[in-house]
């Protein structure tokens, strides 16, 4: 059996966490297609916030109360770069991380597209799926605040999202290509799952990019909602919702994929309507990942 997964970064890896033990049990191969749309370029390094999410907890290298980046990390670098005056100062970047972007950096500068990158790095860690980027080109979300274009990154870590923005794009989206294998990975999918990653920021850009969601279309498609009783259960995904004046709800997430959902995958506690998509509740809180298991499992089924 073929399983295919569209993530982000946290909730993206905390999922990918129960598929790939889901898949250990049911002989099952998993490729994980992954958001680059929060991708940034800093100090002349290219950083990929949900790749290396994704990369470091699936290999057992994450720090698990931080959230993000790596176990045991250090901040010398960044205090170097303080004493400097050298910005942006909003930004965590930790010395065992940095090292992860400097062989990345390396690599792209002499030609290396980022999925073969993703692999070699992935030689390391291990992470038990196939790691694709959802595209070699760049594509990066712009928050458009005031008409103007603020990344991603420093809207959402530096402005906490809290300034007025009308909307999102996608820059580079329109020409952009699935990276190698992508389209492959959908096509020969037994069932693909849409992880409960942020909708807005983690899911849309990979859907932006041409010919991923009209591969979704006509097959058997499984979304897990990452709204639980209308809030984001960890992370700012409401903010998000907000711009694009879409209800912090299951049924309004779903709705946001009813064009090529099969099923979605709602909290025990929820209810939701979509036209032409089948709605099933199991318990959605990935508290550890015996729940998260049992959520693939209830997702598999639908
Ligand atoms: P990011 O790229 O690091 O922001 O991570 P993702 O986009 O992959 O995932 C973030 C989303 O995961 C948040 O917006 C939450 O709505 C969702 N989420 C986090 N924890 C849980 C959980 O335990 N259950 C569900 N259903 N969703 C969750
Ligand atoms: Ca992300």
């Amino acid at each position: 059996m073929r399983i295919a997964v569209l993530a982000g970064g946290i909730g993206g890896a905390r999922f990918l966490l129960g598929v790939r033990a889901w898949a250990a049990a049911h002989d099952a191969e998993v490729t994980a297609i992954v958001n680059v749309g929060d991708d940034v370029t800093m100090h002349g390094l290219r950083i990929c916030p949900d790749l290396d999410s994704i990369m470091y907890t699936l290999g057992g290298g994450n720090d698990t109360e931080r959230g993000w980046g790596r176990a045991g990390e250090s901040w010398r670098v960044k205090e170097e770069l303080a004493a400097y005056g050298a910005g942006p100062d909003w930004f965590g970047l930790g010395d065992k991380d940095i090292a992860t972007h400097l062989v990345r950096t390396r690599m792209l500068t002499a030609g290396v597209p980022l999925s073969a990158v993703t692999a070699r790095l992935n030689e390391r860690w291990q992470p038990g799926v196939t790691m694709l980027p959802a595209t070699d080109q760049r594509v990066e979300t712009h928050a458009i605040c005031s008409g103007q274009a603020v990344h991603f990154q420093e809207w959402w870590i530096r402005h906490r999202a809290e300034i007025p923005t009308e909307s999102f794009v996608f820059t580079g989206a329109a020409e952009a290509r699935p990276a190698p294998g992508v389209l492959d990975a959908l096509a020969s999918a037994d069932v693909i799952l849409v992880a409960p990653s942020n909708p807005v920021v983690s899911i849309a850009p990979i859907l932006a990019v041409p010919g991923i969601r009209e591969a979704l279309r006509g097959r058997r498609v499984v979304g897990i909602s990452p709204i639980i009783g209308g809030s984001p259960v960890r992370g700012m995904a409401d903010k998000c919702l907000a711009v694009l004046g879409v209800p912090v709800t299951a049924e309004a997430v779903g709705g946001l994929y009813a064009d090529f959902l099969t099923a979605w995958l709602i909290d025990s506690g929820d209810t939701a309507s979509i036209e032409g998509v089948k709605v099933v509740n199991a318990p959605l809180w990935m508290t550890d990942e015996a729940a998260t298991v049992a959520m693939v499992e209830a997702a598999v089924r639908c």
